[in-house]
Formats: structure tokens, sequence, C-alpha cells
């Protein structure tokens, strides 16, 4: 059993990924080829947004949304602690800091009430000036949008939204990536939508802001790309990752996204009761990008795990670390409050294999290891 199964999708898309990729070696229009404009556009009219700008990874399209706003040194970023690096590392890059927010324990996401807190106290301490939010539809589910864009509306602040997990998932029908002022999100492979390689976007619904995002993703570039007015970086997706994308952006619409809320649908039936199955709130629907339980301990979790591993089933724990516990975060200049939500579900999360091609003998051979290891307990 594979984690994410991206053998059996390619068995599956072949011979349209493979004449996609064909048509660009032929072409030999690697960067920036018609594809990535084609993928623009569908990406943009999917989401929701105005404007999609794809760029190198998910991490380069966090930087872009930062640097379009001009966040800078001075800055508090408010960022959930329990998240994948890149979220508060892009904020670190452009000289911002980044001010780690306590999680909601049955969504992941970040919390709206302790996030207005941490708002009050940067201003009561008042050495940072508090500019905008980064919020992570973590493993699929998007984040509280409705009572963020409340915080974020009372305190003037700019809300960017980490989509790289989130990408197909939706609030009453309106798609994740469409929800932040600007929102990001990342072609990793093992994202719900990926390529074969590094790639990811920004969407905006500002003219403005899509415009300067194209100047930076080349250098800076006017319109003419030999003339540089601003200075910027280069994150491009490659022509040949827009053509596999535009298969697979397909795929996904078509069966994909559906399949894989069938898979966390079996999981939930077969181990509701037994363990704490992923909490989705009515209205709220998931990409599933991973499914995680929680177990009662540390140890029993470890346990799972090992037993799961010992019967063939890979997992992984998403994540092992809160951000505020990374080492290179250990002098944040964030005040200390507790973060006691993100520190139990580092220690109790298991997450457990999940794509669109998971067969429901897989899931049920899974969750009955689970379930009789936790009956030996
Ligand atoms: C994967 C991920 C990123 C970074 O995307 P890359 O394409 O790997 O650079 C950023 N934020 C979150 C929440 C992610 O899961």
């Amino acid at each position: 059993m594979q984690f994410i199964d991206l053998q059996k999708q390619y068995k599956i898309l072949k011979s349209e990924i493979d004449a996609g990729i064909q048509g660009v070696m032929d072409r030999t229009d690697f960067i920036m080829g018609k594809e990535v404009t084609l993928l623009e556009e569908q990406l943009a009219d999917y989401v929701g947004m105005k404007h999609c700008i794809t760029c190198g990874n998910g991490t380069d399209a966090l930087l872009l949304a930062l640097l379009s706003y001009d966040i800078k040194q001075g800055d508090a970023v408010f960022v959930p602690t329990f998240t994948f690096f890149a979220t508060a590392e892009m904020v670190s890059r452009c000289g911002a800091t980044p001010i780690f927010i306590d999680i909601d324990c049955n969504t992941f996401n970040l919390s709206a009430t302790d996030l207005e807190c941490g708002i009050k106290e940067i201003l009561k301490e008042g050495k940072l000036r508090p500019r905008a939010i980064v919020a992570v539809d973590l493993f699929g589910l998007p984040a509280d949008y409705n009572k963020i864009r409340k915080v974020a509306e009372e305190y003037n602040l700019l809300i960017i939204e980490d989509g790289a997990q989130g990408f197909g998932g939706s609030i009453n029908g309106q798609k994740a990536c469409s929800f932040g002022d600007i929102a990001t999100t990342s072609f990793f492979p093992a994202k719900p939508l990926g390529c074969y390689g590094d790639g990811g976007a920004v969407f905006t619904n500002e003219e403005k802001v899509s415009d300067y995002i194209k100047s930076l993703r080349v250098h800076g570039k006017d319109t003419d790309k030999y003339d540089n007015v601003r200075i910027g970086m280069n994150s491009r997706l490659d022509t040949i990752q827009a053509a596999i994308l535009l298969v697979k952006l397909k795929a996904f619409r078509k069966f994909e996204l559906e399949s894989r809320n069938n898979v966390a649908n079996i999981y939930n039936e077969k181990l509701s009761g037994f363990t704490q199955i992923p909490y989705c709130p009515e209205e709220y629907t998931s990409s599933y990008a991973q499914y995680s339980i929680l177990l009662k301990e540390e140890a029993e979790r470890d346990l799972v795990q090992k037993t799961l591993g010992i019967n063939g089933i890979p997992t992984m724990i998403y994540y092992k670390k809160s951000l505020h516990q990374q080492i290179v975060y250990r002098n944040n200049d964030s005040i200390y409050r507790g973060f006691p939500n993100a520190e139990r579900i580092t220690k109790t999360i298991l997450n457990l294999p999940i794509h669109p091609y998971l067969s429901e003998d897989q899931i049920i051979k899974c969750t009955n290891i689970i379930k009789s290891t936790l009956e030996e307990i």
C-alpha cells in the first residue's frame, strides 16, 4: 500500500499526460509556453478568482503574496503554529515577524479567538505593526473565514490564504483559494493537485497585484523582459508541469476530488466510535489532502503507527512539531502564550494513507488493524 499512490494515478492518466509532455518537447517552449497561460485561466476559473499567477512552488507563492503587499521588517504576521514550516518561513524571509497562534482543537485550523488575543497582545506591546494573517487550509479543510474575516476587518489586516493543501475544498460552494484577499497554492506532487516536480500559484482579484506579481516572478521586469524596474526573483512554472497539471486538473474535477471524499467517508464510517475522526463543519467540504485521526495519547498513537507499519501500511505524522517548537523560532519575538491544542495534537495525531485510487479493501485492512490494536490496549 502507498501513502499516496502516484504510480497508480500515472497509469490511469498516462496517455494524456505523455501526450501533453510530448507536445512541449516537440515545440521546446519550456519557459512560459502556452500551457502555462491556459492553466492559469482554468485555475482562476475553478477557484473563482479573477487572476492566477503560477510560479515555481508553493513557498515562492507565499513570498510573492507577501511581497506584493509590501510586508516587511516591523510587521507582525499572524500564523497558525500547526502548519508546514513554509507558512512562517516566508514571513521571516521578507523580514516580518511571524506571531504564532494556537489552532482550534476540532478543525486543526487557526483559532479566531486566539487570533484576536494575539493581535491585542501585539498592539499592547507596541513593538510591531499588525499587518496580515496567514490562514492555512490544513489537510484540505478551509479555515474559518467567517470569523477570521471579522477579526481582520476589525483590526484592518490583510488575509493571505495558504491553500497549499486546501485546493478543491469549499465553504457553501465557494472554493478554497478564493477566501483570502490573496491566496496561494502548491503543486508539490503530494498535494491534492500535484505536478511532477515543484510548482505553485497565487490567486487575486486585483489586476494591479496580479501585474505586480507577474513582474516579481521574472526579475522585476517591466513590459519588456529586459527592463528591470524592481528587485524580483525567478519563479516560473515550467511548461511541462503546466501540461501535466492540465490533465490532472481535468481528472481532479471529474472524479479525483469526489473519490478522495469517498475514501474519507469510508474511513469515517469504519472508525467512528473507535477513535477521533476528522471534523468537517456543515457547509464545508474538504479536499482531504490528509486524513488524520487523533489517538488518546502519544504511546497509543505510536503503537497504532508501529502496528500499521508492520502490516505494510504506511502512515505519517503531520506535524511532529509545531512551529513555535522549531529551533529556528526559539527566540521568536512573539510574546509567549500557550499552545495547548497544537501541543496535544502533535503528540496524538496520525495521518493515514489517502489518495483517489485507494480501494475499499485497502481502507478496511487499515481500519481493522487500528481497531484491533485499540481493543488490545
Ligand atoms: C506544501 C506546503 C507549502 C509549500 O509548498 P511547496 O510547493 O512545497 O513550496 C506551504 N504551505 C503549506 C501549508 C504546505 O502544505
